[in-house]
């Protein structure tokens, strides 16, 4: 068993392309095959080396890792102008001469009786020698094929016009060069999107002119914004990048994408393994899939509340990284992350979370800082009494607070919102006892004394 990834580096790696490299990639894992990627950069106008990098970067990202490639169909153009020779040597093919102008003319003129617009052949039986290359379609009989998703799939031949193979200059079209590297690269199982359905009788045509067996189909079934139409940039970020740069985890991704067009039971939250055990294309969905936001950031709040600390830390360094925050002095990230996890949908909001415990902030929110610094008071005495505090927990800086608020006959808040304030510069801390223990004797101190020398 062996099924392939075949994008064309247009652009970056977008959801509908991450999903079908992952039930390609799934469905090889599960069958022990192999998977194979193959960048199909043979549209010179379209293909960047940025998208090439960017497929390679979501494909490494997402941990969908492949046995063979990435092989490049730019580096095979000798091997497709074999093929082609051999189809036209055989009588398979033909070249053909008629002008962009005439074959305006003859769409317009179908169209306008209300038929399919559709080559008619006039090159068929010319011996032209030069052109753009056409192959002869079979004139009589009926394609058909079971595609493991939809059904089995019937189509007239008369439906089907002779197509371009090879462009006037030699270079080879996608219908000819997919047929090729499928075949050459053994491709037993052809898993994408089901834009390419109407490709696939064209491409059996061509398996069976060229002696060759035909593999098994799975069209996939598209992906649909909130609104009902098809999954664009419209609908926000689609690019597989974008949500790592937003804070999503690659396991939370993968776990959502299986779910688009495929379904076991009820379940929702998949492990890689479970996913790898339990894929198989008789549970793909007929009907299209709808991709939810709102349901993915739900995801990844659940990964992240249930994942260890060490886990998570691993993950936050690129964004630490990003965000130049350096946590080797200070607090334990692995304790801080653990009291920032029931409140974190996003890696990005952990990161937002942390960054008091590591770095000064630049100034206090003005708006807070005017309600809960006015009174120098509680923070006088917070800092007496915490600077004799020598055993530096949660527990004793929490009886701490509430001294002080007896002290002064106060309740919780005005004691704990400027102390909130002050160690975090914004007031947005969790537990602020547990947050003082982490940040350590020192810096609460310090942090404290700046509060006070604030000017309201
Ligand atoms: N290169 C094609 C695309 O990106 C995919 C071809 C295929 O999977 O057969 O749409």
């Amino acid at each position: 068993m062996k099924s392939r990834f075949a994008p064309s580096p247009t652009g970056y790696l977008h959801i509908g392309g991450a999903r079908t490299a992952l039930f390609a990639w799934a469905f090889a894992k599960k069958q022990q095959g192999r998977f194979v990627l193959r960048i199909e950069d043979t549209d010179a106008k379209r293909s960047t080396q940025e998208s090439v990098d960017a497929i390679l970067e979501g494909m490494s990202w997402l941990g969908l890792d492949y046995d063979e490639g990435p092989f490049y169909q730019t580096q095979r153009f000798g091997r497709y102008k074999a093929v082609i020779q051999q189809l036209l040597d055989n009588g398979k093919a033909y070249y053909c001469e008629c002008s962009k102008q005439r074959l305006d003319n003859l769409r317009a003129t179908l169209m306008k009786k209300g038929e399919k617009a559709m080559y008619d052949g006039c090159c068929r039986n010319k011996h032209l020698t030069s052109g753009v290359v056409r192959f002869r379609n079979p004139n009589d009989g009926i394609v058909s094929f079971e595609d493991a998703v939809k059904g089995r799939i019937l189509v007239a031949n008369k439906e089907l016009d002779d197509l371009i193979i090879a462009r006037s200059d030699g270079t080879p079209t996608y219908n000819l060069t997919v047929v090729v590297d499928d075949y050459d690269m053994d491709i037993s199982h052809i898993i994408r999107g089901d834009d390419h359905i109407n490709n696939t009788p064209r491409q059996i045509n061509l398996y069976q002119a060229l002696g060759w067996s035909v593999p098994k189909f799975a069209h996939l079934p598209m992906i649909l914004g909130d609104d009902g139409t098809r999954l664009s940039k419209r609908h926000g970020a689609v690019s597989v990048m974008a949500y790592r740069d937003a804070g999503f985890l690659p396991e939370v991704l993968l776990n959502y994408l299986v779910r688009l067009g495929w379904s076991h039971g009820n379940q929702e939250v998949f492990s890689l393994d479970e996913i790898v055990s339990l894929f198989d294309l008789k549970d793909v969905n007929k009907s299209p899939a709808s991709f939810n936001e709102e349901k993915l950031l739900w995801l990844n709040q659940e990964y992240i509340k249930n994942y260890t600390p060490e886990h998570l830390v691993k993950h936050l360094q690129w964004h630490l990284h990003q965000q130049k925050i350096d946590t080797s002095q200070g607090a334990d990230l692995a304790l801080v992350v653990a009291s920032l996890q029931q409140r974190s949908k996003t890696l990005l909001e952990m990161v937002a979370g942390l960054k008091m415990f590591y770095q000064e902030f630049d100034t206090f929110d003005e708006k807070l800082a005017n309600k809960w610094f006015k009174n120098k008071v509680p923070l006088e005495i917070l800092i007496k009494k915490l600077s004799y505090t020598n055993i530096w927990k949660n527990e004793q800086i929490k009886t701490v607070i509430k001294q002080v608020c007896d002290e002064l006959e106060v309740n919780f808040a005005k004691v704990g919102q400027p102390l909130r304030l002050a160690l975090s510069g914004d007031g947005n801390a969790g537990n602020i006892s547990v947050v003082a223990e982490l940040m350590g004797k020192e810096t609460t101190l310090k942090r404290l004394g700046r509060a006070i020398e604030y000017e309201c």
